[in-house]
């Protein structure tokens, strides 16, 4: 399933005749196991290297791969030090107003290199309350304008440091970054640029969710603000990422549960698929596909919106693992209705499977779970903005978020995270049905003028099921091409 701007006869011969169409950059995606140097062949700018979180960021995107130049004006000359021993080069510049030393580096410098960039922008503390004349926020601006120059692909990082929490000035400046990048990723996104704000409290987790979103199984995010957190589950998230362990996907039989439980099973993971009963087909479809890959997948026919559904996953995958090291609360319907012509069973049977659902199969499943298990709730940007006809996928799915955030706080004593997904306009069996009219307009209001993939989603759940994710937790990520609904 692909989408029509995207196809590259179609894109020729709208090349060659003049329409007022803007054509969606085709965008640089993972192609199978995230590997330790998915970032070679790319390029990273770093504007500070001054402390210990500096240096876990440029050196997470060394280590996978890119090219690393750090443009400071002084730079620590023993952290400067690390990185030049890692291949990568030191510029004596600052991040200064447009036309400076970074924007040119950003360019490619005088060889005009086209290859993608990651750049990296440690927020510096405001030197007062004046942000229209500030040191601070000159320097938004300069990365800004850089950032619009960078090659198709191109990733804008905003880091804020703990030097920017605590006190009113770094309030005003984080506040500050986060509306810049709510507006700058909306400009970048049609070259495929996507933009993101990391509060780091913990310098390795900051480091860890940063080699994420600089890689290609983040293309399709853009317009995040996430806090790194400290790992909740200490150790037990270090070790191999995925390989071996236990994941159940609720509604995996197609669709984004599907292609979930097939990028799990592609990094090493058990996966067990669930779905109802009549979706056996399409389920054992699934399942032959990732055992013809070499993967281990096994099929639980059940009802999650129901009790006895919910303990029969659990007492399927109690006797044949006897664990469970993550959970993707997948399973979801739509009956959408307007409130007038809403029938009680539309309304009741959204919220079951939407949101009751993950309620039922948690409690079933949790004596299984092992300290670093990780939950993914998929929720929707309807649960955030709303929709005309979707009063009850919106409630549930705007509960489904706060659930998120109550197994979050819950889960914390046991090593256990959770997370939502808010999945924006993806291109699945669901959203087929929609009328042509509504696919375009919706394609229209994300910032990279495109739907998403299932693989999309599926690489935000790896990452967010995966110890590379540690510092995340009770937080939504949207996965929607930055969509200007719900903002
Ligand atoms: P889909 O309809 O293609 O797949 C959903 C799967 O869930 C189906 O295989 C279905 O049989 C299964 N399912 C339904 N009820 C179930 C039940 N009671 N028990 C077990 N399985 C059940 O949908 P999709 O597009 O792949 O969506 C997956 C999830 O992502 C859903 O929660 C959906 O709300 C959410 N989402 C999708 C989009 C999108 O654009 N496709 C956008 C936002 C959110």
């Amino acid at each position: 399933m692909d989408d029509w701007s995207l196809n590259p006869n179609v894109r020729k011969l709208l090349q060659r005749v003049p329409l007022p169409i803007s054509l969606p950059t085709p965008l640089r995606r993972g192609t199978g196991r995230s590997t330790a140097g998915e970032l070679t062949g790319t390029r990273a700018v770093v504007t500070h290297l001054r402390d210990a979180l500096d240096l876990a960021m440029a050196q997470a995107v060394q280590q996978a791969g890119a090219a690393v130049t750090v443009v400071d004006p002084a730079g620590d000359a023993t952290l400067t030090g690390r990185i030049v021993d890692g291949g990568g080069q030191f510029v004596a510049g600052t991040a200064d107003l447009p036309g400076g030393v970074l924007h040119a580096i950003a360019q490619g410098g005088a060889t005009g290199d086209r290859r993608p960039v990651t750049l990296i922008h440690r927020v510096i503390r405001p030197h007062g309350v004046d942000l229209a004349v500030n040191e601070a926020t000159d320097a938004l601006l300069s990365v800004g304008h850089a950032a619009a120059s960078l090659p198709p692909n191109s990733r804008l990082l905003l880091v804020l440091g703990p030097d920017l929490r605590g006190d009113s000035l770094g309030g005003l400046m984080t506040a500050a970054t986060q509306g810049f990048m709510r507006s700058a990723f909306k400009e970048l996104g049609k070259s495929g640029t996507t933009c993101h704000v990391i509060r780091a409290e913990d310098a390795q987790s900051a480091a860890a969710l940063a080699a994420f979103l600089a890689s290609p199984r983040a293309a399709f995010l853009t317009g995040l603000d996430l806090l790194a957190r400290k790992s909740v589950a200490g150790d037990a998230a270090d070790g191999p990422e995925l390989d071996g362990k236990v994941v159940l996907v609720t509604g995996a039989a197609r669709g984004i549960g599907a292609s979930i439980a097939e990028r799990l099973a592609l990094e090493g993971s058990h996966v067990w698929i669930n779905d109802i009963a009549q979706s056996q087909a399409a389920a054992a479809d699934t399942v032959a596909q990732i055992r013809a890959r070499g993967g281990h997948a096994e099929f639980v026919a059940a009802d999650v919106g129901t009790l006895s559904g919910a303990q029969a996953i659990a007492d399927a995958i109690g006797k044949s693992a006897g664990r469970l090291d993550g959970v993707i609360h997948n399973a979801g319907i739509t009956r959408d209705r307007t409130l007038k012509k809403m029938s009680v069973a539309q309304w009741r049977q959204v919220l079951q499977v939407n949101f009751g659902a993950m309620h039922l199969v948690q409690t079933a499943v949790a004596p299984l779970l092992q300290p670093g298990s990780a939950m993914v709730l998929m929720s929707s940007v309807m649960g955030i903005s709303g929709n005309f006809g979707q009063t009850n996928y919106s409630t549930s799915k705007s509960a489904v978020i706060e659930l998120a955030k109550q197994w979050a706080v819950d889960g914390q004593a046991r090593g256990l995270r959770a997370n939502a997904i808010a999945p924006g306009f993806i291109l699945t069996d669901m959203t087929a049905q929609m009328p042509v009219i509504n696919r375009e307009m919706a394609k229209q209001l994300t910032a990279m003028l495109q739907p998403g993939l299932p693989l999309d989603v599926a690489e935000l759940a790896c990452f967010l099921v995966g110890g590379q994710s540690r510092g995340v937790t009770g937080q939504v990520l949207r996965c929607d091409g930055g969509m200007a609904f719900g903002a």
